[in-house]
């Protein structure tokens, strides 16, 4: 169900304004995102794809709770991703989250700002060659989830059908094929690059058939692209080669690690990738707002693929310092930014002076004087404002009180505490006392 009051608020971005978002349980036990939609807009704040993936990045893993909650301030940004309703499952928010990191990941890795680390790899590359050992073609796959299997609205914006892209060489291509598949009631596409030195044959496809023998989604759409791209194709004689093939066991294939090497293909997956969540953008040649383009987008996120689309190589992620979260820093100038949120800033300087203050008492237990923690760690300010703030500091720790109290305790002379009382630590008073009432129980003892 739309709204209608606040259609007239969209922008061609896909965007409605929103006032609130916060998460409750559906009665079916699903998570859903509820916004309270603005009649007007407040002040827009530009969003990158990467700062959506970026806020269920963590340097630890989060709980149920957390990315709830995560997703939930995030939202509060943003607005519905999917279109105009009221609602959005969380479910469908965690998969269009997981596609775009897995996407900025890949493109990090091909712009060389994420080194390859084939164990992490995602994308399975199979090398199919004869039996001689020649090498036919290479065979990329990358799975992406996209939902329960009951239709979310995320999988429902991305296409059914399966799709079919050829990227043609001077030698040789790449075929990309990307089709939907369900695993463990999980909704996925599945993406497949076929990439070959030599230009398409008929024996290169029967070859690619035999290949994907297993997979009748795929050998649909390979023979469809066959039949556009060689002239009087004959599926039947194809696929007869096709299985000749397997018979003679004349197709070879083992798993080689990705690579450096692969980056052109691995572009184009990402490519794909944007692609596939951009099949329902329109050409609108008569809107009127002012960015310049004709382009209508049906939702909040695929608005967010176009802009990640439209400059893969300048790709660039920062983290937050504090917990973790990913964030867009393409076309970022000046002071890298080192938190995610203010939230995140004050967390972490906190912890500086909380690690500071740690520090402080340390060093003076080891036996540094005040001035001289003062110069180490203090250096900005004054040496005497310095030391009277280490003083507070000391006076204010527990255990050093407690440190004293029991060298009081004991006969003889007690140099710790005259050094504390000395530097202002604590009083010859409560020295006086503490010593006075350290021998009372000794005579009493
Ligand atoms: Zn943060």
């Amino acid at each position: 169900m739309g709204i209608k009051v606040s259609d007239r608020l969209r922008t061609s971005r896909g965007r409605y304004p929103v006032n609130d978002a916060f998460v409750v349980s559906g009665q079916d036990g699903r998570k859903r995102i509820e916004f309270s939609f603005a009649q007007e807009w407040g002040e827009e704040r530009p969003i990158a794809l990467e700062d959506l993936a970026g806020c269920l990045r963590a340097s630890r893993d989060l709980d149920p709770d957390e990315i709830c909650e995560r997703i939930a301030l995030f939202a509060r940004k943003t607005g519905p991703l999917l279109g105009d309703a009221a609602d959005e499952a969380v479910s469908d928010w965690q998969f269009a989250i997981g596609a775009a990191q897995e996407a900025i990941r890949m493109q990090e890795q091909v712009n060389g700002t994420r080194p390859w680390v084939s164990e992490a790899e995602r994308v399975v590359k199979t090398t199919v060659t004869d039996p001689a050992g020649g090498v036919l073609f290479n065979c990329y796959n990358y799975t992406f989830g996209i939902g329960p299997e009951n239709p979310g609205r995320y999988s429902s914006s991305i296409p059914s059908a399966p799709w079919v892209r050829t990227f043609s060489e001077s030698r040789g291509g790449d075929y990309l094929f990307a089709v939907r598949s369900v695993e463990g009631g999980i909704e996925a596409f599945d993406i497949c690059l076929v990439s070959c030195e030599g230009s398409l044959s008929l024996a290169l496809l029967a070859q690619m058939l035999c290949f994907f023998n297993d997979q009748p989604l795929t050998r649909a759409a390979l023979l469809e692209m066959g039949v556009g791209q060689l002239d009087g194709v004959d599926v039947a004689e194809v696929e007869r080669m096709a299985s000749a093939l397997e018979n003679e066991n004349a197709v070879r294939f083992a798993e080689t690690p990705v690579g450096k090497a692969d980056a052109p293909h691995i572009q184009r997956i990402v490519q794909a990738m944007a692609a596939l969540h951009l099949q329902r953008v329109t050409v609108d040649l008569f809107k009127s707002d002012d960015t310049g383009d004709s382009l209508a987008f049906d939702t909040f996120l695929s608005s967010l693929w176009y802009d990640f689309a439209m400059q893969l190589g300048a790709v660039k992620v920062g983290y937050c310092q504090e917990c973790g979260a990913g964030f867009s820093l393409t076309g970022h100038r000046g002071l890298p930014k080192r938190y995610c949120s203010d939230e995140c800033r004050t967390k972490a300087k906190n912890r500086r002076e909380r690690d500071k203050v740690s520090r402080v008492r340390a060093m003076y237990m080891e036996g540094h004087s005040i001035p001289d923690i003062a110069r180490e760690l203090y250096a900005e300010k004054s040496e005497r404002v310095a030391a009277k703030d280490i003083v507070s500091m000391l006076a204010k720790w527990p255990p050093l009180k407690q440190a004293i109290r029991d060298e009081c305790a004991k006969k003889g002379e007690h140099p710790f505490a005259r050094r504390c009382c000395e530097d202002g630590v604590i009083s010859e008073r409560q020295i006086e006392l503490l010593e006075k009432r350290a021998s009372r129980s000794g005579r009493q003892r």
